[in-house]
This record gives structure tokens, C-alpha cells and sequence, in this order.
């Protein structure tokens, strides 16, 4: 097995990537970490949203039950909510799917200023509907170049796009979804159709692979996070969000002239 990496990006065959993997490090020093970009990011978020230039997008995909909510909620807690968009890609209503797949998408998209999150995202036509065969071969293998140029669009009008798979094990999969069906106040996370999701494991996994390998240009691509522990994938992804903002040339707006001379009246 290829030596570990606490993210590994792009061309990656999952089965050689531990979703165990914690680097070496300890549950309250990551979390000590990770409050401490969190305090980073808030002052880089109200700086994005300040500067009006620049806008970052968040992609979030996985297999059920490896934390995409709960990754949104401890990443996101205790920013600005003015300058957040979080969208839940669901199956798509009629409206959406009378158009192309992308229209809801490109809709979503966080303006300038802001920070955009997806939960699913346009990837689920290359996942869900692939191994579903929801449409024929050829309309999904186009899908990837769609994907390449759409990207490229938003990039070239100054969106980051970061793109994270959590990645969890089979075996953690089935303890959450025990979890789940043992908490009352969580049964309504459960549908009984995450399990037939969960018998076509492999189906996914050889289609994120397809994913990473073909949509992971420079200027977007895949970050694999092991996620059968919550706080190394809520360190990593904060980190990787935190680090892609600060390399932005964020700025605050120059101001008026002559504010150092105007006197606030009584
Ligand atoms: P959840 O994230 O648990 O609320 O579930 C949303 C469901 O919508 C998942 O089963 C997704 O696979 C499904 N979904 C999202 N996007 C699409 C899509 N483009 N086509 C078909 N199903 C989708
Ligand atoms: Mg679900």
C-alpha cells in the first residue's frame, strides 16, 4: 500500500486510501486545531466578503452516513451566515430535470463575496445516475468534459473550488446507520433506501475513481479525506478550506478619500 496521506488529491484508487488514516494525530490537538482556523477562516470570510472580488465554492460529496451535514455544521458554526450558501442537491424536482443537468447547478453557484456550499452537487450525475443507469452510457461519459468546462467558466470568474470526498469505510457505514436506527431523534436520516445504495458499494466507489481521475484539473481538483473519524475530516477540511483562502489576494476595499478628515456631527 502506497504511504498515507492525510489528503490525497486527484488519481487516487480508493482501496489503497484508509479511511482510518489520522496522521499521527491526537483527538484533542486536532480539535484545538481546528478551533483555531475556524477563528482564521472567520476573519478570512468577512474579508472575502468585504474585498466583493472573489467567491469560494465548497463541494461536498460521499457515500451516506460519512458526515457531509455534520462537516457543514462544525466547519461553518460561528461565521457570518450573511456571507453562506449552503445547497442540498436532492433528486431533481421536475423543473430541474427538464433541464440540463447543470442549470440547478450553475443557479447555486455563491456570488461574489461569498462562500458557497454544496451538499452533493453536479457530481451526482456522474454517480447516482451512472450506476443507476438513470441515462444511457454516452449521455454520462459526456458529462465529465461538462463538468471540466463548467468548472473552468467559474474559475475564470474568480471562484475557488474546493472539492472533498469524505471518505468512510463499508464497515463504519453500517455502525452509523446502527446508530441511526438504535436514536430516535435521528431515524429520520435513515431511509431505507441507503441500503440498497449500500449494496452497489463497489459500483460507487469505481465511479468516484472515474471522477477524481477525470475531473481533477489544477485549478479544482478532488480532495480525499479519510472520514471514519470526525475530527481529522473536520481538521482536514478546514485546513484545506483556511489555506486555499489565504493564498486569495483578499483585501480590504480601499476607502473614501478624506475619511481621516470628516468629523462625526453631534
Ligand atoms: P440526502 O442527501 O440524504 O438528502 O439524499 C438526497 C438524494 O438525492 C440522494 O439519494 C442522492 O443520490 C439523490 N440525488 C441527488 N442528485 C441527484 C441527481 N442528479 N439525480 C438523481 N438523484 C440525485
Ligand atoms: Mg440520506
Amino acid at each position: 500500500m502506497a504511504k498515507q496521506a492525510l489528503i490525497a488529491k486527484g488519481n487516487v484508487k480508493l482501496c489503497d486510501f484508509d479511511p482510518e488514516y489520522n496522521g499521527g494525530m491526537n483527538k484533542e490537538d486536532a480539535k484545538l486545531q481546528t478551533q483555531a482556523y475556524r477563528e482564521k477562516l472567520s476573519l478570512l470570510q468577512t474579508k472575502l466578503y468585504a474585498d466583493n472580488r472573489y467567491s469560494v465554492l465548497i463541494v461536498l460529496q460521499a457515500m451516506d452516513a460519512a458526515g457531509k451535514d455534520s462537516t457543514i455544521k462544525n466547519i461553518f458554526t460561528g461565521l457570518n451566515p450573511q456571507g453562506i450558501k449552503v445547497t442540498s442537491f436532492k433528486v431533481p424536482s421536475l423543473e430541474e430535470a427538464s433541464h440540463d443537468f447543470l442549470w440547478r447547478i450553475h443557479k447555486a453557484v455563491p456570488e461574489k463575496g461569498k462562500i458557497g456550499v454544496f451538499n452533493r452537487s453536479h457530481y451526482e450525475d456522474v454517480l447516482v445516475v451512472r450506476v443507476n443507469n438513470y441515462v444511457a452510457e454516452d449521455v454520462w461519459q459526456a458529462r465529465y468534459d461538462h463538468i471540466n468546462h463548467f468548472e473552468s467558466l467559474l474559475e475564470a470568474n474568480n471562484t475557488t473550488i474546493l472539492k472533498f470526498f469524505l471518505h468512510i469505510s463499508k464497515e463504519e457505514q453500517k455502525k452509523r446507520f446502527e446508530e441511526r436506527l438504535a436514536d430516535p431523534t435521528k431515524h429520520w436520516k435513515f431511509s431505507s433506501g441507503d441500503l440498497e445504495v449500500r449494496t452497489q458499494w463497489d459500483e460507487y466507489m469505481q465511479a468516484y475513481e472515474d471522477v477524481f481521475r477525470k475531473c481533477s484539473p489544477k485549478h479544482a481538483p478532488w480532495h480525499i479525506v479519510p472520514s471514519n473519524n470526525k475530527w481529522v475530516r473536520d481538521f482536514v477540511v478546514m485546513k484545506t478550506i483556511v489555506e486555499a483562502m489565504e493564498a486569495l489576494p483578499l483585501r480590504f476595499p480601499p476607502a473614501e478619500e478624506g475619511l481621516d478628515k470628516i468629523v462625526v456631527p453631534d
